[in-house]
């Protein structure tokens, strides 16, 4: 095995391994090549945590779209310019797959002309070194890495680079990229990059941006861990204002992102979001309306997005209802609720709720009873007598993990703390009776 394949499997979920390896099925039945390419890539070789795998693969992929079905993948959504799917597959694994592709740009920040191309083609069209390595997963080649652009090397550096010297102005959007990774990276600018950076912002290259384009970053930048650091550091190189002029002062909700970052740090890395409503809920708090819809303009938001950002507030409530229920006594009803409860609206409480019991009890789950339900393995189901696979397993499962939680030893009540500070946003007010402990 290839060093970089025993890489692949030492970091990559079992579900996330178990999804190449489908895919690398698909594509031997199909006769196609496939890549592993992008964030995938760099995350895995840079030590950061996989979030979605991104495919690459020699052909249209919307032709595998059968064989991906069979896999139990659905379509999230396509891109029919860059012929490029969204796909989720059971076990709630993302995964992006587009064809190998080169993009030209007749004008600068226009659509581009998107031709197919090979491998090596594609990574040298793309935007940053640390971004333009590949990884076959053919059975001739299986693990080969292909880097044209030495982004490994860029990798050990810990430095961004620009492709091409007109990067910037081929796609403007790409310099919110730029910080953006800087910040999540960590990583230094090159020197050249930043000078092509300053070139491109002072052809007011900024201005080419398609409102498209910046929709999409947005949606980047609000599934970002890091998301409060990324727009202060969007605010710092005047780039919010691309969004709103409003965010440019105190407007911008930097505290409720702070909120909302650490939040994100207390949950699980792995722990699944639908990040934009919440994302918009806080960008919104201190926007008026009409500073709203010019945002929503701007940035081509969805009718769909600004339905599910307002529909949040009252899903949260109801949660913070539950969950402030006296009758909750036991560990596992408090597990129950909250496993089943959509990711956003409990972050959604931690930022803005300002019950104390339900700040705690949010804690509690994501600090002790997540981490004993997950020491409830699948072995163990199957030591009981129940078959893996049978319609008794899941059930069988949650029995167990119930019965542990309750099982473990009660620890004496905190001592009281002071109350908290007074609440951030219209939501948070109006505290309901304090619940008993
Ligand atoms: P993330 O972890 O946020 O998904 P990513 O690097 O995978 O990071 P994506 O936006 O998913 O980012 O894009 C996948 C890959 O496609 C990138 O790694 C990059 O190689 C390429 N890419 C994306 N957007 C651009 C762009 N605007 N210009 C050039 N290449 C791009
Ligand atoms: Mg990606």
């Amino acid at each position: 095995m290839s060093d970089y394949m025993f890489m692949l499997e030492s970091h990559l979920s079992t579900e996330q391994f178990r999804v190449v390896g489908e895919m690398q099925k698909i594509a031997a039945a199909a006769g196609v090549n496939l890549f592993l390419t992008g964030g995938a890539m760099r995350d895995m070789l840079g030590g950061f945590p996989v979030r979605d795998l991104d495919f690459t693969v020699e052909t249209n992929p919307l032709k595998l779209g059968k064989a991906l079905e069979k896999a139990g993948a659905t379509a999230v959504s396509t891109d029919d310019l860059r012929k490029a799917v969204e796909l989720r597959f059971p076990g709630g694994v993302t995964a992006e797959l587009a064809m190998a592709r080169q993009e030209r740009y007749p004008k600068p920040g226009g659509r581009p002309q998107v031709t197919p191309a090979a491998i090596h083609e594609d990574l040298r069209s793309r935007d940053f070194t640390v971004n333009a390595i590949a990884l076959s997963l053919n059975r001739a080649s299986l693990g080969l890495p292909i880097d044209p652009t030495n982004g490994v090397g860029d990798i050990e550096r810990k430095e961004l680079r620009a492709i091409h010297n007109y990067s910037f102005y081929d796609d403007p959007s790409r310099m919110l990229r730029l910080i953006r990774f800087k910040i999540r990276l960590g990583y230094a600018i090159d020197e050249r990059t930043k000078l092509q950076y300053e070139n491109a912002r002072e052809a007011e290259m900024l201005t080419k941006i398609s409102p498209e384009a910046l929709g999409a970053e947005l949606r980047h930048i609000a599934a970002e861990p890091l998301v409060a650091d990324v727009l202060k550091a969007l605010e710092e190189e005047k780039l919010i204002g691309l969004y709103s002029p409003a965010l440019e002062g105190p407007k911008l909700n930097l505290g409720g992102f702070q909120k909302l970052q650490k939040a994100r740090q207390t949950a699980p890395s792995d722990y699944r979001v639908h990040a934009m409503p919440l994302f918009l809920t806080i960008l919104f708090e201190k926007l008026n309306a009409k500073e709203k819809s010019a945002l929503i303009k701007a940035a081509e938001l969805s009718r769909q997005e600004i339905n599910a950002t307002q529909k949040m507030e009252a899903a949260a409530k109801k949660l913070e209802r539950d969950l402030k229920s006296a009758k909750l006594q036991k560990p596992s009803q408090l597990y129950q609720i909250l496993i089943k409860a959509p990711g956003e609206l409990v972050l959604c409480l931690m930022v803005y709720s300002d019950q104390r019991l339900v700040q705690d009890r949010i804690k509690n789950y994501f600090g002790k009873y997540l981490p004993a339900s997950l020491e409830i393995t699948d072995e163990m189901v199957a030591a009981s007598g129940v078959a893996p696979g049978t319609p008794k397993f899941a059930g069988a499962k949650e029995k167990m993990i119930l019965a542990r939680l309750d099982a473990r030893p009660k620890k004496p009540a905190p001592e009281p703390e002071p109350p908290p500070p007074p609440p951030m946003s219209s939501f948070a007010r109006g505290p309901g009776p304090r619940a008993p402990r």
